[in-house]
């Protein structure tokens, strides 16, 4: 592979979509070789069952400019995103779509701001060519709500086309189907985000991978975002906090009960306070050992793969 350092790197994951990948590699070369930026173009091919990766490696057997990664299988988007930002030389690293759903012509216009000094430039498809109700509805609901709990506020998470200083996209770790939360995922890094408006056009060729239920993964994956830009390298606070008012709750009702047997004389084996108090005691425990746990499970993570708990931009020092 080449290390070769560029400008620009435009990474797009494909998984079967062979009669947009001809049409879109001519409108990118359009638009990429009138930049007067050195680039590059890295297809992931996503273990297509079509004629995808023919294509795509007949692209770069022509034109040094084109990379092709072939997935064993099909990963899904964000496996493939994640690959391009691996393999990626640019100092900037575009993402966007293999569907012709995304403009090229937009690439400029990003590239402006992240040359104003944002790290990333994200795209709004403001006028948005995709069915009403099982599209564009869903999605305007997840994207107040991702807005509201992650504190990026972004009308549109899941716009493909965005550009990202290279720093920042590789220092990003993401899983599963987490490629829409990037923007946010990057508040820990101290990236500076900006939204731009872009175009959208409908889809013409092939099918669109995604339905309705992907609208519920992503209020699943919500809350896993949330605990890691707030909780990563504390997760004691969350469990613990908790834990700790079970136990205390527990741990009154139980003195309370024990007072009524000892000093009142009382029976309270048939009490359902007493079930209540039990519970409450167990688990307040369980929930600060869970806590415990995690910052354990958190130490290894960060000192295994010696990762700092925060980015440094610069250091400054006098030369002696
Ligand atoms: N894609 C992929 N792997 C998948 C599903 C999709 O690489 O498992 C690619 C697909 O080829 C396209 C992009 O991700 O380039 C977005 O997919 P799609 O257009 O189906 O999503 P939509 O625009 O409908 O949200
Ligand atoms: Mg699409």
């Amino acid at each position: 592979m080449k290390q070769k350092k560029v400008d620009l790197s435009i990474v797009i994951p494909v998984y079967n979509e062979e009669e947009n990948l001809p049409i879109l590699y001519e409108k990118l070369k359009k638009v990429l070789d009138n930049l007067g930026k050195s680039y590059e173009i890295i297809f992931v091919n996503d273990g297509s069952t079509d004629g995808s990766w023919k294509i795509i490696k007949e692209l770069a057997e022509k034109d040094p400019h084109v990379i092709g990664v072939n997935f064993r299988r099909n990963y899904g988007q964000t496996a493939a995103m994640s690959a391009g930002f691996d393999v990626a030389n640019g100092e900037v690293i575009i993402t966007m779509d293999a569907d012709l759903q995304n403009d090229p012509e937009d690439i400029p216009k990003l590239l402006e701001k992240i040359e104003e000094g944002y790290d990333i430039v994200s795209g709004w498809r403001k006028d948005r060519k995709d069915a009403f109700i099982s599209r564009t509805l869903p999605s305007r609901i997840a994207n107040w709500l991702i807005s509201k709990v992650t504190g990026v506020n972004l009308h549109d998470y899941g716009c493909s086309l965005k550009a990202y200083r290279s720093e920042i996209a590789k220092n990003l770790d993401y899983y599963g189907e987490m490629h829409r939360f990037l923007p946010a995922l990057a508040k820990p890094l101290g990236a500076k985000v900006i939204e731009i408006p872009v175009k959208h056009h409908p889809r013409l060729y092939g099918k669109s991978k995604y339905g309705i239920s992907r609208t519920f993964k992503v209020i699943l994956d919500l809350f896993l975002v949330k605990f890691l830009l707030d909780y990563r390298t504390k997760p004691l606070r969350v469990f613990g906090g908790t834990g700790l008012i079970f136990l205390l709750v527990g741990i009154l009702t139980l003195l309370y009960l024990t007072c009524l047997k000892f000093c009142a004389g009382q029976d309270i084996g048939d009490r359902p306070l007493l079930i209540f108090g039990t519970l409450f005691f167990l688990t307040g425990i369980q929930l600060i050992s869970t806590g415990i746990i995690a910052e354990l499970i958190t130490r290894t993570y960060y000192e295994s793969q010696n990762k700092r708990p925060y980015v440094i931009k610069e250091i400054v020092e006098k030369e002696s």
